[in-house]
């Protein structure tokens, strides 16, 4: 005889993991979820359809809630800890991962920039605008043929008197056609170094790139270059060489660890929600083993995603935090979460393939999270190298 159906637990219910969070980062998170279910779910699945985001409304509405810069201390910005932001990023991604983008891109990318790498005059100038998202900020290091190897970078800066000139392009710049403005980074005679783009400068232009398949809810532009005439002080005198840059990109990839996780959790949310309401051969989709397996493999991989995570905010936190460790969390988070939302995408056939549902929604956002901020090819060599003593790299 069958026995009555029980309360089902929550995928993270399993594990415990909430115990293991401070009463101030679930006060956090909660609001962070309340407002996004609030003010964004409502409107996302219009937003990717459309390939089109109110940007600038958005910016004003995630500075209002204080998530942007909301890890950085002074200017305006809230100085969490490193957890409390990984679980924000986890909230606004299981809305879309093209949000979480935004804020990632704004605080973890333009504004971490600025803060760690300005003089006191940029910082002044720009962190305060952008922590209430009046300002937009992004980040241009990606080049058509520099993705990986940001060190075969062309964009150059040269001295003209105490004037920069500037001429390249940046491509895949995420907030680029929004941006106030853009840290660009190029090749001078002083090795790499950062410069501070206002939009509307002369020769500077940002075109959107359309037909995206993947973070249609996100702004995607070039940047292009054409003798950018810039003075002295628009460079960041804190950055030199490529580790100015790569220190930015591990900042991002830490929110990356929890945000992908989000979009994991939503797509497991929707699949079990749908396999308990769905008959299939006169009984529930989600009282059959093969069902039952996905769910528990799933939820297992989600759950330890969840720890992982939690581990390095921690380590983030004690600021012992290693690159190394950063690429272990972003290579086996986003792999795990796209995996997920695959999956989850069978569980709801033919329903699973439309923006009824959030699943392929996800699924599509994470092909893009795999590839940015270091592909997870890249995190393994990373990986491999720390392993071995040997990089592999060229
Ligand atoms: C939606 C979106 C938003 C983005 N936003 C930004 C942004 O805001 N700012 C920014 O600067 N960039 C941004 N990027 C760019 C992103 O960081 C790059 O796409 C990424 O670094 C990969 O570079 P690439 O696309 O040129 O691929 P490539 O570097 O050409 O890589 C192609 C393939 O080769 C593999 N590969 C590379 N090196 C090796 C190796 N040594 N051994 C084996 N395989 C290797 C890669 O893993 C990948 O599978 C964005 C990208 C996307 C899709």
């Amino acid at each position: 005889m069958k026995s009555s159906p029980s309360t089902p637990t929550h995928p993270l219910a399993l594990l415990a993991i909430d115990g293991l969070l401070t009463d101030e980062e679930r006060e956090i998170r909660a609001t962070v979820r309340a407002a996004a279910d609030r003010e964004l779910r409502p409107h996302v699945a219009g937003w990717f359809e459309k390939g089109e985001v109110p940007a600038r409304e958005l910016a004003r509405t995630l500075g209002g809630l204080g998530v942007l810069g909301m890890h950085l201390e002074g200017y305006g910005c809230a100085g969490t800890n490193a957890v409390a932001y990984g679980l924000a990023c986890m909230e606004l991604e299981a809305v879309d991962s093209g949000l979480r983008s935004l804020v990632s891109v704004q605080g973890s990318l333009a504004m971490y920039a600025i803060w760690k790498h300005g003089s006191e005059e940029q910082k002044r100038h720009w962190l305060p605008k952008m922590a209430a998202g009046e300002y937009i900020g992004c980040f241009g290091l990606t080049e058509p043929d520099a993705g990986s190897d940001p060190g075969a970078m062309r964009t150059n800066a040269k001295r003209d008197g105490s004037d920069w000139v500037l001429n390249g392009t940046k491509m895949w710049i995420t907030n680029g056609s929004v941006a106030d403005v853009a840290v660009v980074w190029a090749r001078t005679e002083d090795g790499v170094r950062g410069f501070l783009v206002p939009a509307g400068t002369p020769g500077f232009s940002a075109p959107e790139i359309k037909m995206k398949l993947s973070l249609r809810a996100s702004v995607t532009a070039e940047l292009v270059l054409e003798n950018v005439r810039l003075p002295a002080d628009a460079m960041l005198p804190g950055a030199r060489g490529l580790s100015g840059p790569l220190g930015c990109l591990n900042e991002a990839r830490f929110g990356i660890v929890f945000g992908a996780l989000g979009a994991a959790r939503d797509c497991l949310e929707s699949a079990i929600s749908y396999a308990r309401d769905r008959t299939v051969f006169a009984r529930s989709l989600a009282s059959y083993q093969l069902t039952q397996q996905k769910l528990a493999d799933m939820s297992v991989e989600l759950g330890k995603g969840m720890l992982l995570a939690l581990h390095l905010g921690r380590l983030k936190d004690a600021g012992e935090l290693t690159p190394e460790q950063v690429s272990v969390g972003k290579l086996n988070n986003v792999r795990e979460a796209i995996a997920i939302a695959r999956e989850c995408r069978t569980i709801l056939g033919a329903n699973g393939i439309t923006l009824e549902y959030p699943v392929l929604r996800h699924a599509n956002n994470l092909e893009s999270v795999l590839t940015y901020e270091g592909t997870s090819e890249v995190h393994s060599l990373v990986i491999g190298k720390a392993l071995t003593g040997e990089q592999a790299f060229r």
